[in-house]
């Protein structure tokens, strides 16, 4: 990965980092959230958001404001989502920071969710995020060779 950053204010930005910062799921909006760096002590992950001016946001913002910028759907019941609508679900649970727990869903389908496995709440919704957890996670063991 190069040194240059992404503008954040680009609209055509697909640029992935290949570590394993990048969302899993490769479709409007997760795939405008570009990794930015790791800050402070803590090492937590930043990101720009493709058409956004401001920037780095956190993981939880950034995929706020990806979703409000280019518009989403809930993950679970595929209704379409505005800033007033959208909230965060953290699919494994609040502990995990990553990127790859966090996906848009309506208010409703979050509350019902609660803390279930994603499975457990919607197999296809389940299985559609474990497959591109794992895709991901092939592309970064074929890099190993
Ligand atoms: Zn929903």
């Amino acid at each position: 990965m190069s040194n240059s950053s992404p503008k954040a204010n680009s609209t055509s930005v697909t640029e992935k980092p290949d570590d394993g910062t990048a969302h899993c799921m490769d479709a409007a909006p997760y795939n405008r959230i570009i990794f930015h760096d790791l800050h402070g002590p803590s090492k937590t992950p930043r990101y720009w958001v493709g058409g956004v001016e401001n920037g780095p946001w956190s993981a939880e913002n950034a995929l706020r404001k990806a979703g409000v910028k280019h518009g989403g759907t809930c993950f679970y019941c595929k209704i379409k989502l505005d800033k007033d609508t959208l909230t965060i679900d953290h699919v494994e649970g609040r502990t995990s920071q990553s990127i790859q727990n966090l996906l848009l869903a309506c208010k409703p389908c979050n509350a019902k969710k609660g803390h279930q496995p994603i499975e457990a709440f919607s197999p296809n919704a389940g299985r559609a995020w474990l497959q591109a957890l794992l895709q991901q996670v092939e592309e970064r063991l074929k890099k190993l060779g």
